[in-house]
């Protein structure tokens, strides 16, 4: 059966969640890496797009950055903020396919082969709900496996929405330098770059036996099946679930603190069955609100063990949704329960 497989890339990631915290930033050349002072050591981790048209790029030392674009507003990394940014992102990936791989805090592959017809719709969607929950923006590829996903997640970014198939392998892709291929560090481009071959379309059409005589026998066979569009790396998903949660968005926006209740014990039922089918115990609860001016607010309570117990777990949903401010409107209720742990069938229950 053919496969498909999204790339989801979040642009500029660490840059646009630092913009969020420094809004008076944005539309200015804006460099995030090491301590976030130019005069010493440290590489660019991460630039704007304003900053990137003066030829910043990731792993650039930041003296050079400093000295290509003197105006540009240097800021240090802060994984603690980008980790949670990243959590939330994961969060919207998770709704549309359990079996997701991240790659790092920005990046992450789905197989969607179950839903061949609807993956372009589910990544317009996924876009969609990033960016309203979280204010980044995702590129998102398709195409029949990793290699061509990534590839195309990286055609229109940013803010891009790509479907390549095999057939587009001549068109969309030969055209494209051959560092562009996974696998096709600066190393392998230098040799490459000795028979001549710059750009993915030459690789393709170079025999395999020349390529042989420079590369050994099995690289030369990955190089040349990368150049025609070939991948058979299967997504490896973490094979333990963090969580286990449920989302509904309201036809109409909820005023009623008891329906919200009422609500949310009906999904705290739905989720506590799937984690008793899949023998887990859970040890967090969050509910998470979001508000009709669209802000979204999670919290969160966890208990002082694992437990299956729905009693338990449902206080713990209780106190949460009273911390919100339950006289707004609300458009979006999530429960979910993380800390999951094998249950202890012997000492916990229904
Ligand atoms: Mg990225």
């Amino acid at each position: 059966m053919a496969r498909v497989i999204m790339h989801v890339d979040m642009d500029a990631f660490f840059a646009s969640v630092e913009l969020q915290r420094h809004p008076e930033l944005v539309g200015q050349p804006l460099v995030v890496g090491g301590k976030g002072d130019p005069s010493q050591r440290g590489v660019v981790s991460t630039a704007t797009y304003e900053a990137r048209v003066f030829g910043i790029h990731s792993g650039m030392p930041l003296r050079t950055a400093v000295r290509l674009c003197p105006d540009a507003v240097f800021l240090p990394v802060d994984f603690t903020a980008y980790r949670a940014a990243s959590a939330r992102v994961f969060e919207h990936l998770q709704q549309v396919s359990e079996a997701f791989q991240p790659v790092g805090l920005d990046e992450a592959y789905m197989d969607l082969s179950h839903r061949q017809a609807d993956a372009v719709a589910l990544g317009a969607q996924l876009k969609r709900d990033i960016h309203a929950d979280t204010g980044l923006v995702a590129s998102v590829g398709i195409g029949p496996n990793r290699l061509l996903a990534k590839i195309a997640s990286d055609l229109e970014k940013p803010d891009g929405l790509t479907h390549l198939t095999a057939d587009d392998v001549p068109g969309r892709v030969w055209p494209l330098p051959v560092r562009t291929l996974h696998g096709v560090g600066p190393r392998t481009a230098e040799r490459l770059a000795t028979l001549a071959i710059e750009t993915i379309g030459d690789l393709a059409n170079m025999p395999l036996a020349r390529l042989q005589a420079v590369f050994s026998a099995r690289h030369a066979h990955t190089l040349h099946a990368a150049a025609h569009g070939l991948d058979d790396r299967p997504v490896q998903t973490e094979r333990v679930r963090k969580s286990i949660g449920r989302e509904r968005t309201f036809q109409q926006d909820c005023r009623s603190s008891g329906r919200l209740a009422y609500e949310a014990r009906v999904m705290l039922d739905d989720v506590h069955g799937r984690l008793q089918q899949r023998a887990l115990a859970a040890r967090t609860v969050t509910v998470k609100l979001r508000y009709r001016d669209f802000t979204t607010h999670t919290r969160s309570r966890s208990l002082g063990a694992a437990t299956q117990q729905i009693d338990a777990l449902a206080e713990a949903v209780e106190q949460c949704l009273f911390a919100h401010h339950l006289h707004r409107a609300v458009r979006l209720l999530g429960v979910q329960l993380s800390g999951l742990e094998v249950a202890m069938p012997d000492r916990q229950g229904g």
